[in-house]
């Protein structure tokens, strides 16, 4: 018996197993680990400045609050007794390398200069300064740097929870959820792939792009799909990439750096993949194309590994957290899209504190927008 289950181990799932556990929940992570989570195959990039989302100021006041939390969460699994995060404050430049950037870069610098007051940290960079600081950057038209911008491995991150939160009694159990038990209109046990039943008073789907297979148990349409995103891991020796920036082109890609030479080029976008997480010769074809159009310098790297994953995106973009309308104890914590690892980690945390102490969740993210009422 339970307190909660969280059913999912990607980064959103572990974090809130992480804070449920650390408020003395006695919580149980189950994760079936499916080829194409999300987490694993994230590029890490943290920056909400540049996303196309930032004129939506509910949006941006929740990311602003995601951001802001990560570092006291890294020094919290710390504390807790993590070595390593991941987590870098390594700044980013975004650079208009062709013609076609343009526009977009133009988008952007007025969606930053409507935000100033809030993106303080933006600023026009030179060209030439912009390939100073990353040797491997074709020369751009028009750049600008984000210099609080970050990164981070989500594998590595959502590990660095799980651990943390073992430190504090989570349970964490490989295994398939095959559904959600409930009597009376509330949470009553979940059902594992071999038939067996585990009680708990409390669950919280977290399952990524497979959430909305619990959607009839919850008695709501869960409107989560998978968006099949593909990326490339290079290694340039002797380079000092641990010092880069991230790099950011205007059609959606971009080049992670890390330390020891290893960068990751990212990444498709597939609307329409479904639950398919295979790597294609028309993706790898794109990503790299799109990383040497952006730092040609990359052209001698050897590729190490190529993953793929699948964004767990909601029909409006935004995720879907909070209590589910009918069903009394039942949690999601689903559909963070492009941005989960930038958010993930502080949704868990508000998703627990929700289960905990009812604190309520921002409406723009509330499972309640699509009909119901939070409670
Ligand atoms: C190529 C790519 C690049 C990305 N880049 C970025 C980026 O730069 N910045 C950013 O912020 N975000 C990025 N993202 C998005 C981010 O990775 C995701 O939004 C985030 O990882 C979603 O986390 P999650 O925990 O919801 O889902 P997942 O990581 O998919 O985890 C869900 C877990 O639930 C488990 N599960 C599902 N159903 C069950 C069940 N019934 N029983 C047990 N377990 C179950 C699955 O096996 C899986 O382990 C990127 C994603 C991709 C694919």
């Amino acid at each position: 018996m339970y307190d909660a289950v969280v059913v999912g181990g990607g980064i959103v799932g572990s974090s809130v197993g992480y804070h449920l556990a650390r408020a003395g929940v006695e919580t149980l992570l189950v994760d079936r680990r499916d080829a194409g989570r999300a987490t694993t195959a994230g590029a890490g990039v943290i920056s909400p400045g540049t996303s196309s989302r930032t004129a939506d100021d509910d949006w941006f006041a929740f990311a602003t609050d995601a951001v802001d939390y990560y570092p006291e969460l890294v020094d919290r699994l710390e504390a807790d007794g993590v070595d390593d995060t991941s987590y870098g404050r390594v700044g980013l430049i975004a650079a208009a390398v062709d013609d076609d950037e343009l526009a977009p870069y133009e988008e952007a610098t007025a969606r930053i200069e409507a935000r100033c007051e809030q993106l303080p940290n933006i600023e026009a960079i030179d060209p030439a300064a912009a390939t100073d600081r990353v040797p491997a950057l074709a020369e751009p038209q028009r750049a600008f740097h984000v210099l609080d911008a970050a990164r981070v491995n989500g594998q590595v991150f959502a590990g660095a929870l799980r651990e943390a939160g073992r430190s504090h009694g989570l349970e964490v159990a490989d295994g398939n959820v095959t559904g959600v038990r409930t009597r009376d209109g509330r949470v009553e046990s979940i059902e594992v792939a071999d038939g067996s039943r585990i009680d708990a008073d409390r669950v919280v789907i977290a399952g990524g792009a497979w959430s909305p297979a619990f959607g009839d148990d919850l008695g709501l349409e869960i409107p989560v799909e998978p968006k099949r995103g593909q990326i490339v891991h290079l290694d340039l020796p002797d380079a000092e990439t641990g010092s880069w920036p991230v790099l950011k082109g205007f059609r959606h890609h971009y080049v992670v750096p890390w330390p020891d030479g290893r960068l990751v080029a990212g990444a498709t976008r597939e609307a329409g993949s479904g639950f398919d997480p295979r790597v294609t010769a028309g993706g790898l074809h794109e990503v790299l194309g799109e990383a040497l159009r952006l730092a040609p310098g990359l052209a001698d790297a050897t590729v190490i590994e190529r993953r793929v994953g699948l964004r767990p995106v909601c029909a409006d973009g935004v995720p879907v957290l909070g209590v589910a309308p009918d069903v009394e104890g039942a949690y999601l914590a689903t559909g963070h899209g492009a941005t989960g690892l930038m958010l993930g980690p502080y949704s868990g945390k508000l998703v627990a504190d929700h289960v905990v102490e009812g604190e309520p969740i921002p409406d723009r993210v509330s499972v309640t927008r699509f009909g119901g009422d939070s409670g």
